[in-house]
């Protein structure tokens, strides 16, 4: 997958970090040691030394022997250590740099191939960079006050405001815990301020936390990025990440500029994970008719067909907020 240079700059950063934090515990560790048992230091000199006799017993020709002499002695100090380093409570690994992958030492590649650690790596630093999760708030179910809900049975519902959303967060709640790469799309739909931001913030915090590369976003920047990679503007291949990922979350449709070029990249990407049966989370105040008369057939068949649809109701909670908060 091509990734954006950014991504991958700070990707390769963060195994330099892991490398660097291992090697300076290690070195950390191994000055420590030496200076609480100093005759740890003479047995690393010795053992540093024995190579540079090797390369002159091989140089002046009675190897073999000596080789043999200086492997014995080498196995007698490293025996030593382990004992020296066991009484005062350590294993022989304390001198040794503890890397994050072992695999690849923190290098990214092991064998000649990128190691899966980096492959990690590039893609939850996408995630992060698409959903600029930096400046996202992520949010529990748990924030939900389902006290700002009205108790009184809604005739076109059939149950109270308070009912419908209990339900909708108990199914968010079970979604997210029961997540899987091939989980159902998502539709929340309901006018401003019901709680549609809040529940797919929340399912994208406990999507993320059990390790699922999650991308989060509002659609009019995303569409923007995706436009200015189009053009030539910028670099990257956004729109393969966005249908890679393992879960997207696309805030407030129909918010966005229209543009042809927008409805394009939308059904595209909507698409190309429905084909791909990967979940994608789609928040909207607009109602199915509206998306078809905005987005055109083909898009609202694709939502109509492959979302499961969510009904968040209520009065503008932000408003209700306020409004308390002043009272
Ligand atoms: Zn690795």
């Amino acid at each position: 997958m091509a990734y954006d240079p950014q991504v991958i700059a700070a990707a390769r950063a963060q195994l330099e970090q892991r490398r660097g934090q291992a090697t300076n515990r290690a070195a950390a560790m191994r000055a420590r040691l030496c200076e609480q048992i100093p005759r740890l230091k003479e047995i690393e000199q010795q053992l540093a030394a024995a190579i540079p006799a090797v390369a002159h017993a091989i140089l002046t020709g009675n190897s073999e022997r000596e080789i043999a002499r200086i492997r014995e002695e080498n196995l007698r100090l490293q025996k030593e250590m382990a004992e020296l380093l066991h009484k005062a409570g350590y294993e022989r690994d304390n001198f040794e740099p503890q890397y994050t992958c072992p695999h690849c030492e923190d290098t990214g590649y092991a064998n000649g191939r990128m190691c899966a650690c980096f492959s990690q790596l590039l893609k939850d630093e996408a995630c992060r960079q698409l959903s600029g999760l930096s400046c996202m708030k992520l949010t529990d179910f748990d924030d939900m006050q389902l006290g700002y809900y009205d108790d009184t049975v809604d005739a076109r519902l059939g149950i109270s405001p308070r009912e419908q959303m209990q339900g909708i967060i108990t199914y968010c709640r079970e979604y997210a815990a029961a997540f899987t790469p091939n989980a159902q799309s998502l539709l929340l739909q309901g006018p401003t301020g019901t709680g549609k931001t809040h529940l797919s913030l929340a399912i994208a915090k406990a999507v993320t936390e059990q390790g699922f590369g999650v991308v989060y976003s509002s659609v009019q920047p995303l569409l923007r990025k995706l436009e200015s990679e189009h053009f030539g503007r910028s670099e990257g291949d956004s729109e393969e990440q966005l249908i890679a990922c393992d879960l997207l979350v696309l805030d407030d449709l129909g918010m966005e500029f229209d543009s042809p070029f927008y409805r394009a990249c939308l059904y595209n990407v909507i698409n190309g994970r429905l084909l791909e049966n990967k979940p994608t989370i789609i928040s909207t105040n607009l109602g199915f008719s509206a998306i078809a008369t905005r987005y055109g057939d083909q898009i609202a068949s694709r939502i109509n067909g492959g979302f499961e649809p969510l009904l968040c109701v209520g009065k503008d909670i932000r408003q209700l907020r306020r409004r308390r908060a002043m009272e």
